[in-house]
């Protein structure tokens, strides 16, 4: 029996992107990044001049557009979005849709959908808990907010941007905040999850544990 949903959900900082993607080419599934949809609905509701605020006019765009996973990569009509939903301004807006309760309706029936037709690890803030409540291998995949802000803190200055410590946790601390208490598909640990805290880890070695963890899992399930 093969697993065909692994789910990694976790605070922004964890290093999941990174650790999703590289562990889902090691198990030779397709890698789900579910923020890069809310991320997607946000753009188009930026280029297309859609009133951000509006939660049902968010809710049509995201019933109108297709959003598709290839090779790690987000598609939105077509369109290889996964280099734009990065910009600054699409980071500052995407609580918009993220918030929305409609828009979050049909980004998990979007991804309900992409996961039935092929075997993938997805990674967000409720894969887990909402979307695929009865997969086999749940990750949860956290760190401290201080370690999340030394990080974040490195990755600045290495870009030769001036940044301060203290402010940038205090950032950290608020995002994690508006994602737990989120009314709709909050940030909450799956009961069923096994935890990893990369304090102290390098990328490689947060990968190893998760391999390990799908590994593990298989096994039991083959048993
Ligand atoms: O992980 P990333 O920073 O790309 O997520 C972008 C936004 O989408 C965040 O505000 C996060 O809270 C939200 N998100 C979400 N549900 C998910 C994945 C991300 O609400 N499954």
């Amino acid at each position: 029996m093969a697993i065909d949903v692994v789910t990694v959900d976790g605070p922004a900082g964890a290093g999941k992107s990174v650790c999703t993607r590289a562990l889902a080419r090691r198990l030779g599934l397709e890698y789900l990044n579910t923020g890069a949809m809310y991320r997607a609905i946000a753009l188009k509701a930026l280029r297309d001049g859609v009133d951000l605020h509006n939660d049902d006019a968010l809710a049509a765009l995201a019933t109108a557009v297709r959003l598709e996973s290839v090779d790690g990569r987000t598609y939105m009509d077509g369109e290889d979005v996964t280099d734009a939903v990065r910009a600054s301004e699409v980071s500052l807006n995407v609580r918009y849709p993220a918030n929305a309760p409609a828009v979050r309706e049909i980004m998990v029936q979007q991804q309900r959908r992409i996961g039935a037709s092929k075997p993938i690890v997805t990674e967000g803030r409720d894969q887990g808990t909402v979307v695929f409540p009865d997969a086999r291998c749940k990750i949860y995949l956290t760190a401290s907010a201080e370690e999340r802000a030394r990080r974040r803190l490195g990755e600045l200055e290495a870009r030769g941007e001036s940044a301060d410590y203290d402010e940038i946790l205090r950032q950290i601390v608020d995002r994690d905040r508006s994602d737990s208490q989120r009314a709709v598909g909050p940030l909450r640990e799956p009961a069923d999850a096994v935890r990893v805290v990369s304090d102290g880890m390098t990328i490689d070695e947060v990968v190893d544990a998760m391999e390990r963890i799908v590994r593990q899992r298989l096994t039991i399930f083959n048993a």
